[in-house]
């Protein structure tokens, strides 16, 4: 089977892609590396730099390649940046998933496995998330994912698609090779272990009133390399429709950080911040349909198995994967 992955130079994307290739998948890359890192693309990976806002990128890569199918990560994802600059995640996760769609038409591509988020659901009403619940999202980057999962529908039920939404959680971790190198990174995990290198002083810790028990946020946090596996269990069943991506636990901001303080050996002080705009006092998946779908365990994701995987990465790479390509 030949895959195209949109975004393959990210952080999940990176992962995914060398699983892919271990498990025998003829496996393409396509990716502007604006935010992604050569470096983090699998060797044994063909690789086509392009963009999706331009249509002709993707047109002839759809055409040179013509994939069984597409994995498409290549996104922005950071929620601030989208309340700021609402336009960059219109303008390239649902312009660029548009062209996409319209690569895959002409050539006759069908099944597509779609990065989505649990940014897609907003407040929820109640926990855990289930796939059926309301989707309102609270953000740019959450409402330009649902509009791709809505076009693809559309597609799905016109033009016989047969798209697979998978909504993350938290994702984080690292596989051996590849991790998180965002710039600026904003993710809870990386700025913990950063202070742990001695990259910073202290994390800042958004919230210490929310209803919670030790009243910081609460997160599902699910290892990449349990992602990556869904992935390709989404490529071998025909399954269509939405799959919620977690482990079901919750993990607070402080429990993480005593994670890292057990695992790093150093005494990573915090320093409490206000509330992030947005943030929702606890968000945890329902993910029993993507077991019973898939048969997806994600056996990864035990805290201290994802700061320490992390761990690892960063120590291996104290400076990320260095100077941009
Ligand atoms: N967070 C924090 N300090 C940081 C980064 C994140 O306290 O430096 C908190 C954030 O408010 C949220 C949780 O950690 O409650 C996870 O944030 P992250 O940005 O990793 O993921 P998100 O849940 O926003 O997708």
């Amino acid at each position: 089977m030949n895959v195209l992955v949109t975004g393959g130079a990210g952080y999940i994307g990176s992962v995914t892609t060398e699983l892919l290739l271990d498990e025998g998948y003829e496996t393409v890359v396509f990716d502007n590396l604006e935010r992604g890192h050569r470096e983090a693309v699998d060797p044994r990976a063909r690789f086509i730099a392009g963009d999706l806002r331009n249509p002709a990128d993707i047109a002839k890569a759809m055409q040179a390649v013509k994939p069984d199918a597409v994995i498409h990560f290549a996104a922005y994802a950071l929620v601030g940046e989208s309340m700021e600059h609402p336009e960059l995640y219109f303008g390239n996760n649902v312009r660029g998933g548009v062209n996409l769609a319209e690569a895959m038409l002409k050539t006759g591509v069908r099944r597509i496995v779609f990065s989505s988020t649990c940014a897609t659901y907003g407040q929820p009403e109640r926990l855990p998330i289930t796939e059926d619940m309301p989707q309102r999202p609270t953000n740019p980057y959450g409402e330009s994912k649902l509009m791709f999962e809505k076009i693809l529908v559309w597609y799905q039920r016109l033009k016989e698609f047969q798209p697979v939404f998978l909504r993350y959680f938290n994702a984080c971790g690292a596989s051996s090779k590849y991790g998180e190198d965002h710039d600026p990174e904003t993710h809870l995990i990386p700025n913990v272990l950063k202070v742990a290198l001695g990259q910073g002083e202290q994390v800042p810790v958004f919230g210490e009133d929310y209803d919670t028990p030790d009243g910081t946020c609460i997160r599902d946090y699910i290892h990449i390399e349990d992602l990556a596996r869904a992935h390709l269990l989404a490529l071998k069943n025909p399954f269509c429709g939405a799959l919620n991506l977690g482990t079901g636990e919750g993990c607070s901001v402080l429990q993480a950080i005593g994670a890292a303080r057990r695992i790093t050996g150093h005494p990573i002080p915090v320093k409490f911040l206000p509330c992030r705009p947005g943030d929702p006092a606890r968000l945890v998946a329902d993910a029993r349909n993507a077991r019973k779908v898939l048969g997806w365990t994600p056996d990864r994701s035990r805290v201290d198995d994802i700061v320490q995987t992390a761990w690892d990465w960063h120590r291996a790479h104290p400076d990320g994967y260095g100077k941009k390509s």
